[in-house]
């Protein structure tokens, strides 16, 4: 069978062994509701806050209960955006985010807006950057919140998170960021980038899927989504899985140990590629590629293609890539990241994304490489 080679690793990274291992031992036998007081539960209990001491640690948070363990990055993102508005009814129905955001975000904003909120969505240049200006002029006497990502999941442009948020503390607005592509990949601290609340996702660091976390400051109101039993202070009903917040732990702890020496050479094969398509396939482009990006995330512009064709030719020839979002039948929408940076419809049309990770070599990079051009003149043709 011919080698396949995986180029989506902002879609899912595959589980570092390492992580398995970490997971490991409350995956056997033995029984643990963190929330019993029987000894077994007590044990599990020192597990679980050991876990969020740690996590806590690596995002610069002050108090380790600033940790809510949740589902993934969907489930942060929810929380996030619907339990901050939610709770600050009160004071406004106003909220900001960006046109570009994961639809965990743009979805949950569609929510607020069918109870009464309204939500602006700011606009990015042609670059996908979003300018701190335009934030100032969003804000209002009624907003109670903004969210706005820190790394975008199919151009790898990164927000100047810092700088959106001192804009939004300045008028006293609590900001939520999306690192579910950032944290790993570049230096995610909470207090460097001034954020209220932050995303995190296990399974795009070689965690385990099901497994995520947000960040939520000591102070900053958030009304509960999932609704029960006391779990995470009341922030998130539910028996706490044990065995995702020690891989999803695991798993950032690894990432932020080895992200220096990974990003460099990541950054190095990503721009091997682009630089060798750009000479060898006439009129691609890099979406987003005059904006600082995530060094692992190329959006590459074939014009004179349709993506899913070129998807299926790449898939056939053994490269996992990917486009804009699939929606539910499996075919491609027309990426909304992509048409909110004002793109031409026939760029947006004909853009991929390939994403590299841990395990990408330059073999690999350079096969992909060698690969494109034919395959993009038989769907051009
Ligand atoms: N936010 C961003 C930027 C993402 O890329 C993703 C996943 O692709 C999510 C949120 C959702 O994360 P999860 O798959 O863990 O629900």
């Amino acid at each position: 069978m011919r080698r396949r080679i995986y180029l989506d690793y902002n879609a899912g990274a595959p589980l570092d062994g390492r992580v398995r291992a970490a997971m490991d031992p409350v995956l056997g036998e033995k029984p643990g509701n963190p929330s019993s007081v029987h000894a077994f539960g007590r044990e599990a209990r020192v597990l679980l806050e050991e876990a969020r001491a740690r996590l806590a640690a690596l995002l610069g948070a002050v108090d380790k209960d600033e940790v809510v363990f949740v589902s993934g990055g969907t489930e942060a993102d929810n929380l996030a955006v619907l339990g901050v508005a939610l709770a600050r009814a009160d004071q406004g129905r106003h909220a900001i985010t960006s046109a570009v955001e994961h639809p965990a975000v743009l979805a949950a904003s569609a929510a607020l807006e069918k109870a009464g909120f309204t939500v602006t969505a700011l606009r990015v240049d042609g670059e996908g950057r979003l300018d701190p200006v335009e934030l100032r002029r969003a804000i209002r006497p009624d907003t109670v919140l903004v969210s706005l990502m820190h790394a975008n999941n199919e151009t790898g442009v990164l927000f100047d998170v810092r700088a959106l948020a001192a804009v939004a503390h300045a008028a006293g607005v609590p900001v939520h960021t999306d690192a579910v592509q950032s944290f790993g990949k570049v230096p995610v601290r909470v207090r460097d980038l001034g954020v209220d609340l932050l995303s995190l996702s296990g399974h795009k660091i070689g965690g385990p899927a099901g497994s995520g976390a947000l960040y939520v400051r000591t102070g900053v109101r958030l009304a509960a989504r999932l609704l029960g039993g006391s779990q995470e202070r009341e922030r998130r009903a539910g028996t706490e899985n044990l065995a995702a917040a020690l891989g999803l732990v695991a798993a950032a702890e690894l990432a932020v140990r080895e992200w220096e020496a990974e990003a460099g050479r990541l950054c190095v094969l990503r721009d091997r590629l682009e630089a060798r398509l750009q000479e060898w396939i006439p009129g691609v482009a890099v979406n987003g590629g005059g904006a600082p990006r995530l060094p692992q995330t190329s959006n590459l512009a074939f014009p004179g293609v349709e993506a899913e064709e070129l998807l299926v030719a790449l898939d056939l020839a053994g490269f996992a890539c990917s486009a804009g979002a699939a929606c539910s039948a499996g075919a491609l929408e027309p990426s909304h990241v992509l048409q909110a940076m004002g793109l031409p419809p026939e760029r947006v049309r004909g853009s991929i994304r390939v994403s590299l990770g841990r395990g990408t070599t330059v073999g690999e990079v350079d096969a992909l490489a060698e690969a494109l051009p034919a395959l993009v003149a038989r769907c051009r043709g």
